[in-house]
């Protein structure tokens, strides 16, 4: 067979070396060694060729507006992010919400992160938000699979026709129901919203993604009715529980009992590690809490777990790059996997693990799914979490879209080299 694109002696996350990577019409065809000719070859010996990154959850209504009104979120709470955004949000355009999503959706790509899972702020009755990405949806999706969560940010319970506008909104374009049980007004209202948002996602066939427990307070118990309802409902293995920041302080008889359950209900955990702990222990002396749900013993416990992004340079977070290499660092650290399955499983919690979330049956390596793969200059998953370096080639469907060279320093120094290469310098030695 003679291929469209091949990529020559690439390592393989599952650490198989030297193979080869064959694309015909958009599609991987074949996976070995020393594949036949193919019309455009890319010599990427000893990188790494991944799926794309994919980050499950983020806000893409708001990111890039950083100090857009004038006013920045000089507290660090997830409170004045909000308070924030309730004054930002009403004045913003179509045309500026479209331009901030086009803008980020460019760095992403540029990243090789090619899937994101954004919710999207539905408090207004006319949902400009929620019409004006479900249109960015359709433009993208040539080169970056988005999908679209509807979120009521201020409660479901702030007006009372919200269950009318998640409808509308599913039936435009937004793809999940979203929800903040712990943003309603009262524990009972946030327990009501939980059982309202099931309902309206098994009558349409949804998923749900609800931010949940996003504080420190080890009584904020939401995510227990959310894999409640989850069973009632036979929605397993569609709903994601997000943040989960409450686990962290949690009695750990209870968080045990609460995890059997979780696993039970197929319940997933998306956490964002760089966003969680900026935003929480912020009401600490110290010990000032981290504020992460508890992934390790999620993990053992057999539930699906994804890193993710959540904002860049909006109300709650002034960093950020697009870079899930950055998020899985952090995560690494923060959560202490930082042994070899635990780096294994962050690369894996930021690839693999996110798409099958969101239900993107198409990325794969393997033959016949889409040929939409990330050459990174870096060896392994374990060096291209220590690394973070460039992303060489961005493949969408075959065709290379972004492509980065890899970082080299030059030096000026006696009897020394006059070159770094970070990729290949920082090797152990007589390894
Ligand atoms: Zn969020």
């Amino acid at each position: 067979m003679s291929f469209d694109l091949a990529l020559r002696g690439v390592n393989l996350p599952t650490g198989e070396t030297g193979v080869d990577i064959g694309v015909k019409d958009g599609l991987i065809a074949e996976i070995g060694h020393q594949l036949g000719p193919a019309a455009q070859d890319i010599d990427a010996a000893g990188r790494l060729a991944t799926t794309p990154f994919v980050d499950a959850h983020f806000h893409l209504d708001a990111t890039l507006s950083l100090g857009m009104n004038g006013e920045r979120n000089e507290s660090g709470t997830l409170a004045e992010g909000i308070a924030l955004w309730g004054r930002m949000a009403p004045g913003i355009t179509a045309e500026n919400y479209r331009e901030r999503a086009m803008r980020y959706c460019d760095i992403a790509v540029s990243q090789g992160l090619l899937a994101i899972r954004t919710h999207v702020d539905v408090t207004d009755r006319e949902l400009l938000a929620a019409r004006t990405l479900a249109e960015v949806k359709r433009e993208v999706v040539p080169y970056l699979d988005l999908q679209l969560v509807a979120f009521p940010q201020m409660g479901f319970f702030c007006r009372e026709d919200m269950a009318d506008s998640i409808r509308e909104a599913l039936a435009f374009g937004v793809d999940v129901v979203g929800g903040a049980p712990h943003l309603e007004r009262t524990a009972e209202l946030g327990r009501a919203s939980i059982t309202a948002l099931c309902e309206i996602a098994a009558e349409a066939g949804a998923m749900v993604d609800m931010h949940c427990d996003e504080n420190d307070d080890p009584q904020s118990r939401h995510i227990e009715a959310l894999t409640y309802e989850t069973q009632r409902f036979g929605l397993q293995g569609r709903v994601v529980g997000s943040h989960l920041t409450s686990m962290h302080s949690m009695d750990n008889a209870y968080a045990a009992r609460l995890i059997r359950l979780m696993a039970e209900a197929e319940m997933q955990v998306v956490v964002n590690p760089a966003v969680n702990m900026h935003l929480q222990g912020r009401y600490d002396d110290y010990p000032k809490r981290r504020g992460l749900a508890r992934v390790p013993e999620l993990l053992a416990a057999g539930c699906r777990v994804a890193f993710a992004q959540d904002c860049v340079l909006d109300p709650w977070y002034p960093l950020g790059r697009a870079d899930l290499l950055d998020i899985t660092w952090l995560a690494a650290h923060a959560c202490h996997l930082t042994d070899t399955t635990g780096l294994a499983a962050s690369f894996d919690a930021v690839t693999r693990a996110p798409a099958e979330l969101m239900g993107l049956d198409h990325f794969g390596l393997r033959p016949s799914a889409s040929a939409d793969l990330v050459v990174l200059a870096a060896a392994d998953p374990l060096e291209a979490i220590r690394l973070r370096p460039a992303r060489t080639h961005v493949i969408r469907r075959g065709v290379v879209i972004a492509e980065t060279p890899a970082a080299r320093s030059a030096l000026s120094l006696p009897n020394r080299p006059s070159a770094l290469n970070p990729a290949v310098d920082f090797k152990i030695s007589g390894a």
